[in-house]
């Protein structure tokens, strides 16, 4: 693979920024990879991993000089992070990014960024329910989308660098209308982690014994929605605050579809529940032959 970019820098060297980070360095991607992290022992662990070649918790130093400005923190910490960068970026310098919503990103970063710089925000659609610089792995992305939300009357060749990295790195893009994406992720992530966070609330709040054995025999099915309600608070509740209305959507249809199931369980009407889960069953085998499973 040849290399696309001189100088990358990397906003928070998490489980995303690891990740990408691994993969620029295993596909050689980049002269060099640079990384700064709030937190002082992220960034020294990530240097200590060999996955960057410059690491610390200051913002402005790990940008200045680079072509492509990666953020990869919390939705709530972009703005602050937009400001920190923004003096040092160089003209012509491309800031793109991974969040899980982009509408709030656009909002939160264009507006700290000087004329001549570039922004490209992005999404690549794969993780896990863990964090930080060690539950990174550049295995990640190969055969995940990665969805670009490039604003109107970006440069084309700028957008295409972006995608290019992306490619590298195994990931099929595509481009999506931000408030689109926003739309497609809510129904798709975002309520999917609500519900099971709501689920294993539930079973917490249970009596002391029910909640015992809720622990024992969670292999019949609570121990797939622990998974998912086991990932990282602080980027959940970002995701929550920064897609608030599109969440609010699906969580209104999911609110009256629950609804109707309840009727149908209350009034015994077998053939409403067996025809849901024959057309959910056939879902879950689409997932499986397009490869997401
Ligand atoms: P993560 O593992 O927690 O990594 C985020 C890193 O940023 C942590 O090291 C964190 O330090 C640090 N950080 C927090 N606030 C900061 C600040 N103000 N300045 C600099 N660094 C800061 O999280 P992640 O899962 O990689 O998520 C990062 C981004 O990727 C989020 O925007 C998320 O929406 C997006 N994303 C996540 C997934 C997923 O499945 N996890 C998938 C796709 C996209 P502390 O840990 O000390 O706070």
């Amino acid at each position: 693979m040849s290399v696309l970019f001189d100088r990358v820098a990397i906003m928070g060297i998490g489980l995303i920024g690891s990740s990408l980070a691994r993969a620029i360095k295993a596909e050689r991607l980049a002269h060099r990879v640079a990384c700064a992290d709030a937190n002082a022992a992220h960034a020294d662990r990530a240097r200590a991993l060999g996955i960057v070649d410059e690491a610390g918790t200051d913002p402005a130093e790990a940008a200045a000089g680079a072509d492509l400005v990666m953020l990869c923190v919390p939705l709530g910490a972009y703005g602050e992070v937009a400001a920190a960068i923004a003096p040092a970026l160089k003209p012509g310098a491309i800031v793109s990014d991974v969040g899980s919503v982009k509408q709030a990103v656009i909002r939160d970063v264009a507006p700290h960024l000087p004329a001549g710089v570039h922004l490209v925000p992005g999404h690549p659609v794969a993780g896990t329910e863990k964090s930080g610089p060690d539950a990174g792995f550049a295995a990640l992305f190969p055969g995940r989308w990665c969805i670009l939300t490039p604003l109107p009357g970006a440069d084309e060749a700028v957008t295409r660098r972006v995608a290019d990295l992306w490619r590298a790195c195994g990931m099929t893009v595509e481009r999506m209308d931000p408030d689109h994406h926003d739309h497609v992720l809510a129904i798709t992530s975002h309520l999917p982690h609500l519900i099971a966070y709501t689920i294993v609330g539930t079973a917490t709040d249970l009596e002391e014994h029910l909640k015992q054995e809720v622990i024992k025999y969670s292999a019949s099915g609570f121990r797939d929605f622990t998974r998912i309600a086991g990932s990282d608070p602080t980027m959940w509740r970002d995701v929550f605050l920064n897609n608030r209305e599109a969440v609010l959507d699906c969580l209104q249809r999911f609110t009256e579809d629950l609804t109707a199931l309840q009727r149908a369980i209350r009034r015994g009407e077998g053939d409403i529940l067996f025809d849901l889960f024959t057309r959910t069953r056939e879902i879950r085998k689409g997932v499986q032959e397009a490869r997401q499973a």
